[in-house]
């Protein structure tokens, strides 16, 4: 069986769920529109030396003193022009890295320091999502990239972000988010906010199991309906792995995994944040190996400096994962966006599994074809996506 390398995996068509507007940001943008507007408060004015801060600041290991980086981008997003081009060079790196579908996060609340309204923040972010995905499709590779709206925990206009976000839910908005630190700040205080997102019949995820419990977990699933969970590795801490290599699942990581409930993991955001202490002992290989609904994310990609490209990469060279992991990661995210039924549809069948199949040795197998000679996982994987 063949080992994906990185510029294999730069090829494929992947798919992305969790990523950060305020978080992959391109260096020199953020010295450019700091000059623009006036902002001085930048640790360097040098793109290099600011890569390279934003990445030796980001294994901190401490999700609150990661959080401090932000100071930084969020400093500069403060008007629509700065906000649309770094929403436009979003899609364009993520285009280039091979990605075909992506919700993208940010929280309008931040943004608005110098004036812009909510409304203002969110028609940006989304014109710039558009020309992107415009430019893109004519350029040969096409990209759909939906916007999620993010509350932050720590603040209590939860609900008035929700509204905005269902306002926007033709517009190029797929969902609702809460987001920021954990402990203290349990996701019950947003009960309304979820609420008025189910009542519309409208999508949430919630960062919840990054840097606190079990109680984070149950409380997003089973108070606030949220769809997917925002990373969930504390999921792991309801799972009993014995020295025979028995596993037993509790009775929330079994409910997580009998409901098909995504887990957005971002792996090397975690270690730097200190949720988990290296990507060897990050809970991903054991979720996936019980066929738990796992995704791939990057999280931050300035602050992390990666791609999701090299995030897989990493997976491969520390789990040993092979294309079949890759493929099943990505089904796995396809069917758990927040995109309609019919366009996921397409994108499988038309875009991802022709993709991996150009590129994986093994697709030619019969275990790996299908009567009518596509690409098809196995089987045994087919069941359990
Ligand atoms: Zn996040």
């Amino acid at each position: 069986m063949s080992i994906p390398t990185i510029d294999q995996i730069r090829k494929a068509p992947k798919v992305l769920l969790h990523d950060h507007l305020d978080g992959g940001l391109r260096p020199a943008t953020v010295v450019d529109l700091a000059a623009e507007q006036g902002y001085d408060r930048l640790p360097t004015t040098d793109p290099q030396e600011l890569a390279a801060w934003f990445v030796a600041a980001a294994p901190r290991r401490d999700l609150v003193r990661y959080l401090e980086g932000f100071a930084y981008t969020v400093g500069v997003m403060q008007s629509g022009e700065a906000l649309e081009r770094v929403a436009e060079e979003c899609v364009e790196d993520l285009a280039s890295d091979g990605v075909v579908y992506a919700e993208v996060r940010f929280a309008p609340e931040l943004h608005t320091e110098r004036g812009l309204t909510l409304e203002e923040v969110v028609e940006s972010v989304l014109a710039g999502f558009d020309r992107a995905m415009k430019r893109s499709a004519t350029q040969g590779r096409p990209i759909v990239v939906r916007a999620l709206l993010t509350a932050m925990r720590t603040a209590a206009r939860s609900r008035e972000i929700a509204e905005l976000a269902v306002s926007y839910r033709d517009a190029g908005v797929a969902g609702f988010d809460v987001a920021g630190p954990e402990a203290g700040y349990p996701p019950t205080d947003h009960l309304d906010a979820f609420h008025l997102v189910q009542r519309e019949n409208f999508h949430a995820t919630l960062h919840a199991g990054e840097a606190f419990g079990l109680p984070s977990i149950w409380q997003a699933i089973q108070w606030c309906n949220a769809e997917r969970l925002g990373h969930g590795v504390r999921i792991v801490d309801d799972i009993v792995v014995a020295d025979d290599g028995g596993v037993s699942l509790g009775r929330l990581a079994a409910y997580v995994r009998d409901r098909r409930i995504p887990l957005e993991m971002c792996p090397t955001s975690n270690v730097h944040t200190g949720a988990v202490p290296s990507l060897g002992e990050h809970p991903i290989g054991l979720l996936r190996r019980l066929h738990f609904r796992v995704t791939v994310n990057t999280d931050n990609r300035l602050m992390s400096g990666i791609t999701l490209s090299s995030e897989l990469a990493g997976l491969v060279e520390t789990f040993g994962w092979s294309w079949r992991d890759i493929n099943w990661i990505t089904i796995n995210a396809m069917k758990s966006a927040f995109y309609p039924f019919d366009d996921r549809l397409a994108l499988i069948e038309g875009r991802i599994k022709p993709g991996f199949a150009a590129l994986d040795p093994d697709a030619g197998t019969a275990a790996a074809r299908d009567q009518s000679g596509t690409y098809a996982p196995a089987a045994d994987e087919r069941l359990i996506y």
